[in-house]
């Protein structure tokens, strides 16, 4: 019997094939009397020459910058002088513990050497992990590097993980925390690529070993034998196949229409979106122009970068959100003093409200840059918690020409008092990430919290329905643009309550549209009342996956 594991599928699809395990801290070898030292010396010299091998074949394989650093790491592991410490030390030490304190001379030595050579001691580090790790028998650090495509099984991935990750060689992502607004089910979204989280025992899988990995049932499957394959691989057919018979706007079978939209980060985003068929953007984020600098980006320059966007989408609609700084978007700039929690802070829409003139200056550039555009342009302000807020901001666009002024609805008292909000302003946009921090008091950096930040809490779909129900009473769109929207089942749901568009990132948008065109209005809004009725997130996903037969054909 092919041993099953379960978890969270955060990222739709099927993929098989081996593991490659994305390697932790390695350990600090004990201080432990070792074995016939000859056996010790000889293991230790293999590994140090395994190691500068695999670094030099990397180079190669990466070539420019990258191969002349892997091949400088090459050469410290081949150090004539370092060999010569780990054959003295390893008389008396296992190998493992002749490297590590033969690599830990050469640190001191190299980080009292100026600045340049102290840069290196995090290249030797690396190097001295890899021989550890390959003489201790665990994972090497960092990501996977196998050779050929593999299912990335990691406990949790981090931004830094995953900057080096190539859309080529990874076939599926698996970890045993997170949830599904990790950044793993964000990334894995970005990519296409199907994923699990939150899938216990998924770490003790061995390097090599084939699974299964379903990224919509959330169910891992080791060694899953050839009719479970072929039965995936039927899967993946009649998802291809549904996905290119679905084109057009978006919409339910019974020809209710729902605008698709793509997430955009920046102007590099936007090939994507386009070629994801989506209709428009229903989230610029701003902040790529502002993070990672000392001074607020010029107007110029952010005209550009405007232009870039809503130059592809000429008679779409592009909602720009304007800058939303703090917390998760720490902005070096915009000193605003110390706070004890950022999350609560002054952050978004009053961040900016302290500084006016950078509010000023962005709706100046968004301003210009839609003056002489064809898309329909939109703006809306970030982290708005009242009625109050909301008529400020559509104030400050009064008389720019953009087509609509709304606000994003992160906050529940927001949605608590949708009706009062949209009455001062032109649309809405149900922000789920942060959404679901504040109504849960769950902070959405603290991974361990990541089941309290799932879409599928009835606590929050009924926020989302009070929200559409204000945008319905009031003749207002409302749209979601949270992670919520990019999860083609739980987006049947979001239509059912009531919403009007939904923007995700660009890969989502042929499962959404296919699925979408696949239900009647009816349909889901019968699985809008079986999620919000449910007592929690689990059984909201099981209750709605179960009424909807389709999802297991196609992989979904
Ligand atoms: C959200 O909070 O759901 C959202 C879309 O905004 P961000 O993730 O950028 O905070
Ligand atoms: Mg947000």
């Amino acid at each position: 019997m092919a041993a099953e594991l379960h978890g969270v599928g955060v990222s739709p699809g099927v993929a098989v094939g081996p593991v490659a395990r994305m390697g932790g801290e390695v350990p600090v070898p004990p201080e432990a009397p070792g074995g016939d030292p000859a056996v010790e010396r000889s293991a230790a010299g293999e590994a140090l020459e395994a190691v500068a091998a695999d670094l030099e074949a990397r180079g190669r394989a990466a070539g420019g910058d990258a191969q002349a650093v892997l091949e400088a790491q090459a050469m410290m592991a081949r150090d004539p002088g370092l060999a010569e410490q780990v054959e003295q030390l390893a008389a008396g030490r296992g190998a493992a513990r002749a490297v590590y304190e033969a690599f830990g001379v050469y640190r001191k030595l190299l980080g009292g050497a100026g600045d340049y050579m102290a840069a290196r001691v995090a290249d030797l580090d690396d190097v001295r992990d890899r021989v550890v790790a390959r003489l201790l028998g665990v994972a090497m650090p960092g990501v996977p590097d196998p050779g050929h495509p593999f299912v990335l099984v990691a406990r949790d991935l981090a931004p830094a993980d995953t900057a080096t990750l190539r859309r080529e060689q990874v076939l599926a992502l698996v970890t045993e925390e997170g949830g599904p607004t990790s950044h793993t089910a964000i990334l894995a979204k970005s990519m296409g690529v199907p994923a699990v989280v939150a899938c216990p025992g998924a770490t003790r899988l061995q390097d090599g070993a084939r699974v299964l990995v379903d990224g919509g049932a959330g169910q891992v499957v080791a060694d899953p034998g050839e009719q479970l394959v072929r039965a995936a691989e039927a899967r993946t057919r009649a998802r291809e196949a549904a996905r290119a018979a679905s084109a057009g706007p978006g919409g339910t079978a019974d020809g209710h229409q729902v605008g698709l939209l793509a997430n955009v980060g920046g102007p590099g985003d936007v090939e994507a979106a386009v070629a994801a068929g989506a209709e428009g953007v229903g989230l610029l984020r701003t902040e790529f122009l502002f993070l990672d600098r000392t001074d607020p980006p010029p107007v110029a320059e952010q005209v550009a970068a405007y232009r870039a966007v809503f130059g592809a989408f000429p008679g779409g609609k592009v909602v720009v959100r304007t800058l939303d700084a703090g917390a998760d978007k720490p902005l070096a700039f915009l000193d605003l003093g110390a706070e004890p929690n950022p999350a609560l802070g002054v952050r978004g829409l009053r961040a900016v409200r302290r500084r006016p003139e950078l509010l000023a200056a962005q709706l100046e550039a968004i301003a210009e840059a839609a003056a002489g555009s064809q898309a329909e342009v939109w703006v809306m302000a970030p982290m708005v918690a009242t009625a109050e807020e909301a008529a400020w901001f559509h104030g400050q666009l009064a008389g720019r020409p953009v087509a609509k002024a709304g606000v994003m609805i992160e906050i529940p008292a927001a949605a608590l008092l949708a009706g009062e909000i949209l009455a001062a302003c032109d649309f809405a946009s149900l922000g789920t990430n942060d959404l679901a921090q504040y109504t849960f008091a769950a902070d959405r950096l603290v991974g361990a919290l990541a089941a309290l930040q799932d879409p599928w809490q009835p606590a929050l779909l009924k926020l989302v329905a009070a929200t559409a129900a204000a945008g319905q009473a009031g003749g207002k769109p409302v749209g979601v643009c949270g992670e919520a929207a990019g999860d083609p089942v739980l987006a049947l749901v979001l239509v059912g309550l009531g919403v009007t568009s939904l923007s995700m990132a660009p890969p989502s948008v042929a499962d959404v549209r296919m699925l979408l065109g696949r239900h009647t209005l009816d349909d889901c809004r019968r699985l809008a009342q079986l999620a919000a009725g449910a007592p929690d997130a689990e059984t909201a996903r099981t209750r709605v996956r179960g009424a909807t037969p389709a999802l297991g054909e196609l992989g979904l």
